[in-house]
């Protein structure tokens, strides 16, 4: 197959691996700069110009950075009207980019998460704590990745501070409760199609409760539950994505969601897990150009 990997720097670890992948498996493949994709939107012949040229491709595995989500799943979006085969579909992308919604999505559907509460005014900031079962609780930015814009509030009191902070800021949050039986440690699943191919547990250093290995947490190799298994696939699948990363946290009622990631990291995964990540996801595409796999 003809595969182009969709990501702004040939030498970010993920894209060199998928990169590999692909041609250790006798496959051409490229890595194109979503940004100077050129679109033609025509009934007749759709197509993506790329250096001048029309891009003829097979298959496209989409790394579209969280700053270019409207331009890069636009091309996505393209690319599936040629008929071009793809890791995730573009309106999937947009879906798990949007926290909010992808919440609202996976509630909807029974996918088990902690109680979360969103507002745009603070007028009823204490209602929206209360809800959530008080402090302790967690805010959060919608944006934020990375660990950055996750807050611990200790008190009824820190947290309303920190809500009118951030809307202060004009920045959407969302207010969340606060599993403290995970003691710092959550769960990365790595999903293709309908399967967990690699799976880490992550713990924050001590006086932390972020695991973010950006954070400085630590991860290592772990085999999931079956209920942690069950419910990575839905969340991924209900979502509509065929490459997820999924993030579960361990409570007293059961592994529950806190996001699904559309472009999930390949470094930290293959490291813990000595898994060929990348590999699973060129397979998976092979399937699906096959027909085997939606
Ligand atoms: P980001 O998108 O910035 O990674 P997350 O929602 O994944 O934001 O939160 C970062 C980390 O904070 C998680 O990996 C987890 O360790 C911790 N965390 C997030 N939400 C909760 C919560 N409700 N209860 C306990 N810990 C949490
Ligand atoms: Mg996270």
């Amino acid at each position: 197959m003809r595969i182009g990997i969709l990501s702004l720097r040939r030498t970010l670890y993920s894209t060199r691996r998928l990169r590999e992948a692909a041609l250790a498996r006798g496959h051409e493949a490229r890595v194109i700069d979503y940004l100077r994709c050129t679109v033609q939107v025509s009934t007749r012949r759709p197509a993506v110009f790329y250096r001048g040229r029309p891009l003829e491709l097979d298959a496209v595995i989409p790394r579209v950075g969280s700053t270019h989500t409207f331009y890069g799943t636009a091309v996505v979006r393209q690319f599936e009207m040629q008929g071009v085969v793809t890791a995730n579909n573009a309106g999937c992308i947009v879906l798990a980019r949007d926290k909010l919604r992808s919440m609202q999505v996976l509630a909807r559907e029974g996918v088990d998460l902690p109680e979360t509460g969103f507002a745009h005014s603070v007028l009823d900031s204490q209602g929206l704590i209360d809800r959530v079962g008080g402090a302790p609780l967690i805010v959060k930015l919608v944006a934020g990745t990375q660990g950055v814009g996750v807050v611990l509030a200790g008190s009824n009191a820190a947290a309303e501070s920190v809500i009118s902070a951030f809307r202060q800021l004009n920045a959407d949050i969302l207010v969340q409760e606060f599993i403290e039986e995970a003691r710092g440690g959550d769960t990365r699943a790595l999903v293709v199609g309908d399967r967990v191919v690699a799976a880490m547990r992550r713990q924050a250093p001590a006086g932390e409760f972020r695991s973010n290995l950006h954070r400085g947490g630590s991860a290592r190799r772990v085999r999931l539950e079956p209920a942690e298994e069950a419910l990575a696939v839905r969340a991924s699948r209900t979502i509509g994505l065929g490459v997820a990363g999924v993030d579960m946290i361990a409570s007293p009622r059961g592994p529950l969601i806190l996001e699904v990631n559309a472009s999930p990291g390949l470094e930290g995964i293959e490291g813990a897990t000595g898994v060929d990540v990348a590999g699973e996801i060129v397979d998976y595409l092979e399937r699906l150009a096959e027909g085997q796999e939606r």
